[in-house]
């Protein structure tokens, strides 16, 4: 294979990275490969030599997204390989197969490289010591995410995850601990954990014991997370089924060994609609379960997601849903429509609802759930809090920083003015007292500058 001498510039990738933290870590290792082999990469796809196209499929919306992005990088660049979720569906890709370099599926970062070196041969004199030991990061240096497994052996009828990325597969636990030693050597401060199905992380191993360093550590979330959690000041779990380990990792974070933070897709509250998605439909169960949470762990954060207009869904059962927001009164919640999705056994259920009917109930949802939101931000006013900051905004003159109740991207912020910490950047931890409180956010001043200090915080 021709190769590029040692004198010319380095070939130029462009990257697209659409879709979840999942999908964003695949990125991240596709570049860090890509660093590992010399390659460079370009910020348009005008100035790239190929262009690599990460892909979700998981929604109709999402996939329409994707397809637009292949479009663009086909119309600008014409070098194009598409990776990801859509790649699992080459039929979805029909009409632009002819002209993509390579197809693949998600997380097959070895096939996306070896047809990237196909059609552009990497530097001859490629330097490894270029790539920073744990891979390149597409998150701002102070926290990152670390993927646990792959796939999900859950069975929900609106998905399909499990057939895209296949069945759960579990990372061993001494890989997954060596990543995050890297990480936290390169000074991450918030590790997020995230895969399909966190808790469920080592059954198809069937939790598999083994050793690190001397010490015994079974392939089980809760050891894993004790084993992270002493390695990083904030440790973040996503997307935990709600499985009863849930109990046993809320002793966890009230130990503060992790951040108390739930993210539990609870998906919907009707036991009808929870029957018909093939999701745990007992919510008495779900409801005693939450209040056991609290009782374990007062302060946990409970983050989840709802679909509204699932087939079948009627006024009654969402009139249900709503009650449970009422009741439980969850800290964050994210709602969206239900869409078909090519291949998801739901698409077969009776009684579809229709889209303005689905429109209006995940808005009524919505308003509930801002006023729910606003009136347990107000409940914070007063205390105290250790917060991590994310970002300098120059133009507000803000810090703008994250309570441990709020995960990055999805969540709220809790924002500070600089006049009272000129000095802050991203990644410091600041010690602040809540003063008012919006709809999603929170404003604070500080209390005094704190070093890291373990994820505490709340009073
Ligand atoms: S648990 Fe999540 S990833 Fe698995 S099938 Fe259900 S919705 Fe899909």
């Amino acid at each position: 294979m021709p190769q590029a001498s040692a004198d010319t510039p380095p070939p130029r990738i462009g990257i697209v990275s659409l879709g979840c933290a999942k999908a964003l870590v695949d990125s991240e290792r596709i570049i860090s490969a890509l660093r590992a082999r010399g390659y460079a990469f370009a910020p348009d796809h005008a100035g790239a030599d190929a262009v690599i196209v990460n892909t979700c499929g998981f929604l109709d919306s999402a996939r329409a997204e994707s397809l637009g992005a292949i479009s663009e990088a086909l119309a600008e660049n014409g070098k194009v390989i598409v990776t990801g979720c859509l790649g699992a569906e080459p039929q979805a890709l029909a009409e632009h197969a002819e002209k993509l370099i390579a197809i693949t599926g998600p997380a097959r970062v070895h096939e996306v490289i070896s047809a990237l070196e196909q059609a552009v041969p990497p530097p001859h004199d490629a330097k490894l010591d270029i790539l920073p030991p744990g891979g390149l990061k597409l998150t701002p240096p102070h926290y990152a995410y670390l993927k646990i497994s792959e796939g999900c052996s859950n069975k929900c009828t609106f998905c399909i995850i499990p057939r895209l990325r296949g069945p759960l597969a579990s990372r061993p636990a001494a890989d997954v601990r060596a990543e995050a030693e890297e990480l936290a050597a390169r000074g991450v401060k918030e590790l997020l954990v995230v895969s399909q199905d966190t808790a469920a992380y080592g059954q198809d191993m069937r939790y598999a014991a083994g050793h690190w360093q001397g010490h015994p550590m079974r392939t089980h979330i809760t050891d894993l997370v004790r084993e992270l959690g002493g390695m990083f000041p904030w440790l973040r779990l996503h997307y935990l089924y709600p499985y009863p380990v849930i109990d046993e990792l809320v002793q966890l974070m009230a130990e503060g060994i992790a951040l108390p933070y739930l993210d539990v897709p609870f998906q919907h509250a009707s036991p009808a609609v929870l029957k018909a998605m093939r999701r745990p439909a007992n919510t008495e169960k779900t409801l005693e379960q939450i209040e056991r949470w609290r009782a374990i762990c007062p302060d946990v954060a409970i983050r989840s997601t709802f679909i509204v207009g699932f087939p079948g869904e009627t006024e009654a059962d969402f009139a249900e849903l709503l009650d449970f927001l009422r009741t439980t009164r969850i800290d964050r919640v994210g709602c969206f429509v239900y869409e078909h999705v090519q291949g998801a056994a739901a698409n077969d259920l009776p009684g579809a609802v229709p889209a303005e009917v689905a429109e209006e109930r995940r808005a009524a949802l919505m308003a509930l759930q801002e006023e729910i939101s606003a009136a347990k931000l107000a409940e914070k006013i007063g205390r105290r809090a250790t917060v991590l900051v994310d970002e300098i905004d120059e133009e507000n003159d803000l810090v703008v920083a994250r309570a441990p109740w709020d995960a990055p991207e999805v969540d709220g912020m809790v924002l500070i003015s600089r006049e009272h910490v000129s000095n802050a950047a991203p990644g410091d931890f600041l010690e602040v007292r809540i003063t008012a409180a919006e709809t999603h956010d929170l404003w604070a001043e500080p209390v005094e500058t704190a070093a890291a200090n373990r994820g505490a915080g709340q009073t």
